[in-house]
């Protein structure tokens, strides 16, 4: 990995929401521009290696600083070093952005209603969408649901509020839908592709999944992705291909 296209950058801040799941913001140099919903590239020295993995931002576009948030595997050969971050260390970060789970990639149907759905850290892409105005402009309702484990794993809900008042400020078609899988107590408990084939999730929403009018965005467990990828399918939506069709997906493993 050539160390050329990466600039060195500072970290600012680190909130550790759990054990294992926490986020950091870095300076942001003024090259580095991004569509929300792309990801960058962060590269960590582990000895004399530049270990390099895929962060979604989670900040706006429009920001001066850069937030990523990030899991912890405890033999993952980034994150077990990356755990230990502190304010003032540095990160390598890849001179470009990649990717395109962004919401330019969708022409037909055109905007109407978009539902956003994660899973744990998938949840990033989506934070940085609904801090760009447009998104707001250009959707009538917008469903962001995150699934999670139990409710301590339910990182950036004050965030989620705060960003629904500031950006969507007068939007009434905003929900924000929280699922907890492993307790039975929560209003939503099952996984995603259950509660869209049980129409759980719609009612939730008050809304309907619609191949005439949906743009469906799926973030984070390959599982999760390709399950609910089917029960969407199953449903009458489509692939988001060359512009057209409802779904769009990220993997992050
Ligand atoms: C496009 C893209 C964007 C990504 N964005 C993020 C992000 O914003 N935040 C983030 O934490 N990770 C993200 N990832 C995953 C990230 O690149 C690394 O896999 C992660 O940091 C773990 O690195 P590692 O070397 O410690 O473990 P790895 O060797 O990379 O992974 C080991 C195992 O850990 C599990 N795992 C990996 N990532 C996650 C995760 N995010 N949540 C739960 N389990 C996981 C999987 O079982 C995987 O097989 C993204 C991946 C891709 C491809």
């Amino acid at each position: 990995m050539s160390i050329e296209k990466f600039t060195l950058e500072k970290v600012l801040s680190v909130h550790r929401w759990t054990n294992t799941l926490f986020s950091f913001i870095m300076t942001r140099p003024a090259h580095f521009k991004f569509t929300a919903g792309q990801f960058a590239r962060i590269g960590l020295k582990v000895g004399d290696e530049l270990v390099v993995r895929a962060y979604s931002v989670v900040s706006s576009p429009f920001d001066e600083t850069l937030e990523f948030f990030s899991i912890v595997v405890p033999d993952g050969a980034f994150t077990s070093n990356l755990q230990h971050l502190q304010v003032g260390d540095e990160l390598y970060l890849e001179k470009i952005p990649y990717g395109f789970l962004t919401l330019a990639r969708y022409q037909l149907p055109a905007p109407h209603d978009l539902w956003l759905l994660a899973t744990g850290t998938g949840l990033a892409p989506f934070l940085s969408m609904l801090q760009d105005f447009e998104t707001w402009t250009k959707y009538q309702h917008i469903y962001l649901v995150y699934s999670v484990r139990t409710e301590a794993e339910l990182a950036y809900v004050d965030k989620i509020h705060e960003i629904a008042e500031t950006f969507g400020e007068g939007h009434t078609g905003f929900k924000f839908i929280p699922i907890i899988t492993r307790d039975p107590q929560a209003d939503l408990h099952d996984r995603l592709p259950i509660l869209i084939a049980n129409g759980e999730l719609e009612q939730a929403a008050g809304s309907v999944l619609n191949p005439e009018t949906s743009h469906v965005m799926l973030c984070g467990n390959p599982a999760m992705v390709d399950d609910t990828k089917e029960a969407l399918k199953a449903r009458g939506l489509s692939m988001n291909r060359r512009g057209e069709g409802n779904i769009a997906v990220e993997n992050y493993w």
